[in-house]
Parts: structure tokens; sequence; C-alpha cells
């Protein structure tokens, strides 16, 4: 599960004394340094939450090879409810509604999520969507998703997310089965066939859908994935790194690096992107939004960044496990087992806890989260340090520069470099900051 998203606008309210950090009981695992012994949150004002992914089925039914949630060192999903249960809906959306009361939230979005959402149809997805519409003050704008890799969708379960007002969104590697061999079922069958029929069915039903989040694989040449995923008609596609940390690098990268520049280094993923990018650019209209690269432009040329995996915008976003505990985004599971934990609860606990927490807390400080080789760079306000969770060291934790550093400088200086080309001959030409 990949979605996370900072949007700016600070809460003047809330104290910002950490709570301490949390474990799943199951997995106890100490925590890092920095940020749960050493964040120093002076003068930190919390962001409310404007992003609630609300976990509908803790199980899924493919077994995709690169899954960090149950293919990687986290086990917490054993020991959840298999399903949200009613009263932890209804609890969950109770807390929305106290947020967005409590903030005076305008809007706000919900993500139904797994696993696989969609494992035990779609009314409990539906239900949870109506708990929240029905706890949340009515001047609040929701905007809902389900993210599901497209197995289980059918014409009807489309028209019924539709008719409640909830858009889709696929998770596949690409528009071809080759690019989808590393998802499968349990049983070793692709799971493409099925996947295929889902996005055929959404390309006729644009009102509900949502895009693809496409995990980027080295071994697939980005103009073929592009072009392939266009034919599947996306309104907007959402490429991931895949995760990975300075103790176990993503495939591809050094496995002895250590954190810190290293330069020269080769950058296979800032080539693989740089690729994408001008097959896009290029493109006489950019027939689809391509976020990580509408994220980079926008912060060349001066804007707020919108989402985790770039910029300096604080984290917005807060998990609901199907036990209703209150979790860091999963990608988190990635570093080490327990990481996205925070001891908290729907239940005991309002969301302005979970503010309060250090996991929590570091996301929301900007500039002062990175480490210095970082706020040193010359591309910092554009690259951000990349996304969080690539930054992990253990012990030390979450105060490094990414992985990704090198392809990250890479492909920010691309970008910058195609926008100045583009951008010369206009009148007043934004400035970059490289
Ligand atoms: S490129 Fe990004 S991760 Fe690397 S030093 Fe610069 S800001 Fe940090």
């Amino acid at each position: 599960m990949t979605t996370a998203d900072g949007i700016p606008g600070a809460s003047p309210t809330l104290p910002t004394t950490a709570v301490p950090p949390g474990a799943h009981p199951a997995h106890p695992h100490p925590h890092p340094r920095w940020p749960h012994a050493t964040l120093d949150t002076r003068g930190h004002r919390p962001v409310p939450f404007r992003q609630f992914v609300l976990k509908v089925h803790s199980r899924c039914n493919l077994a995709c090879t690169y899954c960090y949630v149950y293919e990687g060192q986290d086990g917490s999903w054993r020991h959840r409810p298999v399903r949200v249960g009613e009263d932890t809906m209804r609890t969950a959306a109770a807390r929305i509604g106290e947020h967005v009361a409590a903030h005076r939230l305008r809007r706000i979005r919900i993500e139904l999520h797994g696993g696989e959402p969609l494992l035990s149809g779609p009314g409990p997805v539906l239900a949870y969507a109506r708990a929240v519409r029905a706890a949340v003050p009515t001047d609040c704008r929701i905007t809902a998703t389900v993210q599901t890799n497209g197995t289980l969708l059918t014409e009807d379960t489309v028209g019924r997310l539709a008719a409640a007002g909830l858009r889709v969104g696929l998770s596949l590697d690409g528009g071809l089965a080759a690019h989808n061999a590393r998802r499968r079922d349990h049983a070793g069958r692709p799971a493409w066939p099925a996947a295929h029929r889902a996005a055929r069915l959404l390309a006729v039903r644009r009102d509900a859908y949502a895009g693809i989040l496409c995990t980027i694989d080295l071994g697939a040449a980005p103009r073929g994935v592009y072009h392939s995923l266009l034919d599947l008609a996306p309104p907007a596609v959402d490429f991931l790194l895949p995760h990975g940390n300075w103790a176990a690098p993503p495939p591809g990268l050094d496995p002895g690096a250590r954190p810190g520049r290293h330069r020269p280094r080769p950058t296979p993923y800032g080539d693989w992107l740089a690729a994408l990018f001008d097959a896009w650019w290029d493109a006489e209209r950019a027939p689809v939004r391509i976020r990580l690269f509408h994220e980079i432009v926008a912060l060349l040329l001066g804007a707020p960044s919108t989402a985790e995996a770039v910029g300096l915008s604080p984290l917005a976003a807060v998990v609901v496990d199907t036990d209703g505990a209150i979790e860091q985004v999963d990608s988190l599971k990635s570093a080490y087992p327990g990481a996205p934990a925070t001891g908290l609860d729907v239940r005991r606990h309002p969301f302005d806890d979970a503010l309060r927490h250090p996991g929590i807390a570091a996301r929301q400080l900007g500039e002062r989260a990175l480490a210095g080789t970082c706020r040193r760079c010359p591309v910092h306000r554009v690259c951000g340090g990349g996304n969080y969770v690539h930054r992990y060291a253990p012990g030390s934790g979450f105060r490094h520069p990414s992985v990704y550093c090198a392809d990250l400088e890479r492909l920010i200086r691309h970008v910058a470099h195609r926008l100045s080309h583009t951008t010369q001959p206009r009148p007043n030409p934004p400035t970059s900051p490289l």
C-alpha cells in the first residue's frame, strides 16, 4: 500500500509533547534513536490529518513477490481481524468526524485499503464510506477511493462503488502481462488476466477511475511501460520507487553502500525515470497525469508539494487498521517490524494524540527533519530528502539522505534542464533553484 499525502495548513491549537512510541505487541522491536528518542519538536505546530487510510480487509488474495506487507519482515497483519468490524468502522468514523470538526477541515480524503479491500465484496467498503460521511460535518467535502489489485472487480461492483461516489485505483506494474509477472496469487497463477479485465471495465467508467499505481521494475523498458499503461486509459499514474533503505537497498542499488553521498554512482532509477519523463514531456499533449512529474515540475516552479515522494510539505496521512489501531503509513513496514505502530487506537485515542507521536511529528517538520547532507544539497527543496521510508538505517533511524539520493538528484536535474529549455522563450521564465 503506498499512498500518503502531505498537505500544508498548520493547526495552531495542539501542544507538541511527544507521546511514547508503541510497537505492536506481536512485534516488540526497538524503534531507532531518531525520531523516537531524540526528536526536537520545539516550535512545531502539528498539521491536522486530511487523509485517512482505512483498512477494510487485512488479507490479500495475491502474493506479489516484492510485497513489503505480506512478504516482508512485519507480520503484524497475522494478528489483526481479517475484516474490519462494524463497531470499529463506527468508532473510526466518529474519530474522523471529531478531528474534522476540531480543526474545521473543509476537505478530507478517505482511502479504503487492505490487503485487498474487495475480498469481502463491495459491502464493507461502501459501509465504511457511509459511516464516515454520516460522522463528518456536512460542510466538509470527502473524496473517497478504493485501492485494489483489480482481480475481484466486476461491472456490478464498479457500478455500486461509482453510485456511492467512490473511485477506484488499480495497482499494476505496467500494461502488459510481462510487466505483471511478479503479481501472482497464492497458487502462483498470474493476476494479470483478471487485473486487465478490471482496467478495461474502468476505462469505460471514467467517473469511477482514479488511476493506476505502478511500482517501477528496472527490468522493464520505461517507454514500453509508459505506452502500455496509456493503452489502459488511466486518468493518472503514480510511479512508485520500490521500497528499500540503507540496510535493504532496492534491486539494482549497491548493497554495500552506507548513508551519505557516494558520488559518482550508477543511477538506474534516475535514468529510468528520466527516460519516462522524456516520453511524457515530449508528447504533443500530456495524455495522462503522472503525479511524480507534476510534483517535481511544480516544486521547481516554486509551488509546495502534495505528495510524500518529494518536497518538504508535512505528511497529513494516518492509517486505521482492521482492529482500530492508529498506525503510520504501511510503507514503514519495509524498514523494520512494527515500524508503523503508534500504540494508539480509535477506541481510546483521538487523532490529535497521533499528531504528537514522534514518527508522525518527524514527517511534519520539513527541512528540520533532514540530514545535514540533505540540508546542504542544492536540490533539497525539490527532493525533500526523498520518501521518508527510504532514509532508514538500523540504529540511527530516518535522518539520512534517501537510499535513492543519486537517482533523485539525477531525475530532478534532468527535469530542471528540460523545463528551463522549454520555458526559456517565455517572457517571464520561472526561476529554478538549480
Ligand atoms: S538529492 Fe535528495 S536525498 Fe540526496 S542529498 Fe539531496 S536532498 Fe538529500
